[in-house]
């Protein structure tokens, strides 16, 4: 399959002032961190043109109508030809799939990243079909919100916020320095780690809080004691935030937890002995341990605040009507 119809664009092309820093980038999946790849690329003129592929010629079309591509496949293996940049931006568990069947067509020269949430299942399932002369530099940007689909993004979305590469010690230098430009292009930090390390801690700030969202969600559904209903009602701060955490979309999550599975269970162990540690303090009224933990708790908000990562502001800076854009992920 080939192109989808070309409609007109509704946002207005920002036209690179000077020579792009990729002449074609191709994005392989067009949700929500696809579409704001594009915006932010637009917004900082680092593109000659973008394509795109996703799974359904639907998003293939609202894409092109958003003006988020140039030009749209089905075929992602058309998608990438002629690319000097392509990002895969679907679920982490085709990565693989997609790479040994975009392999036959990607350009010599070509930089070949991704954004998953997971890095070393994603090193080990690409990294076997990459020809020779296409850099392979595998990325993970730490910004995200519970939306998902092409109309979900925004330029803003990486600003302030971190990239994480994760490059094979023989990936080629300049390539790598040239990704570390393109992410800090369109508006974030970046920091460069092994995939292993890059897992071990997002297991820790990522994929365990939205397992334990998932789960409150669903312990609160299936309580006897209190109706469906008033949990709904009563909703409390605590409960809301753990409910946008929970509505991610579950075809992602899936895909973390299936492919982080070491470092998941490694924290869940060190989680379940901590929490074990507050239910024993609640049980014997230790209300001195009770105290230290939640001030220590309170520590980490604060640090988290002065580096920038969140706001002081009461309600994360929401106001009562208002829904949170930005989440780390
Ligand atoms: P999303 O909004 O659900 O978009 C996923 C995209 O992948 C859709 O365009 C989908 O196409 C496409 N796709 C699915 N199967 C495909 C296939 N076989 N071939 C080509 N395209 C295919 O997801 P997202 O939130 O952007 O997440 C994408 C990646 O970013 C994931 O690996 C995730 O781990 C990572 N990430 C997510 C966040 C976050 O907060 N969401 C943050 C950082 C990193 P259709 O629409 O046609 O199905």
């Amino acid at each position: 399959m080939s192109k989808a119809p070309k409609t007109p664009a509704t946002s207005p092309e920002v036209k690179p002032k000077t020579q792009p820093m990729f002449e074609r980038i191709a994005l392989i999946g067009i949700g929500l961190i696809g579409s704001s790849i594009s915006h932010a690329a637009r917004r900082a003129g680092l593109a000659g043109e973008i394509v795109g592929s996703a799974r359904t010629p639907a998003t293939v079309e609202t894409a092109m109508h958003l003006g988020l591509i140039e030009q749209g496949f089905v075929s992602a293996s058309e998608a990438v030809e002629e690319a000097d940049l392509v990002i895969l931006c679907t679920p982490v568990g085709l990565c693989g799939p997609i790479a040994k069947e975009i392999s036959r067509s990607l350009k010599p020269g070509a930089i070949l990243t991704d954004v998953g949430s997971v890095k070393a299942a994603i090193v080990k399932d690409v990294a076997p079909h990459v020809p020779e002369g296409v850099h392979f530099i595998a990325g993970h940007p730490i910004a995200g919100t519970e939306q998902s689909g092409p109309e979900s993004g925004f330029a803003e979305l990486f600003d302030g916020r971190w990239c994480i590469l994760t490059p094979e010690p023989t990936a080629d230098e300049k390539a790598v320095e040239k990704l570390r430009k393109f992410w800090e292009a369109l508006g974030s930090k970046v920091e460069i780690m092994t995939p292993e390390h890059h897992d071990l801690v997002l297991a820790i700030t990522s994929h365990v809080p939205h397992l334990i969202a998932y789960n409150i969600v669903n312990t609160a559904a299936h309580l006897e004691r209190v109706t469906d209903s008033e949990v709904i009602k009563f909703s409390a701060g605590g409960f809301r935030d753990f409910t946008r955490i929970a509505a991610s979309d579950p075809t992602m999550w899936r895909d973390v937890f299936l492919n982080n599975k070491d470092a998941v269970l490694d924290m869940l162990g060190r989680f379940t002995e901590d929490l074990t540690e507050l239910q024993r303090a609640i049980r014997f009224g230790d209300g001195d341990k009770l105290h230290r933990l939640f001030t220590d708790a309170r520590a980490v908000r604060r640090n988290i605040i002065q580096a920038g990562q969140d706001t002081a502001a009461p309600n994360f800076g929401r106001s009562p009507s208002a829904t949170s854009k930005t989440k780390p992920t």
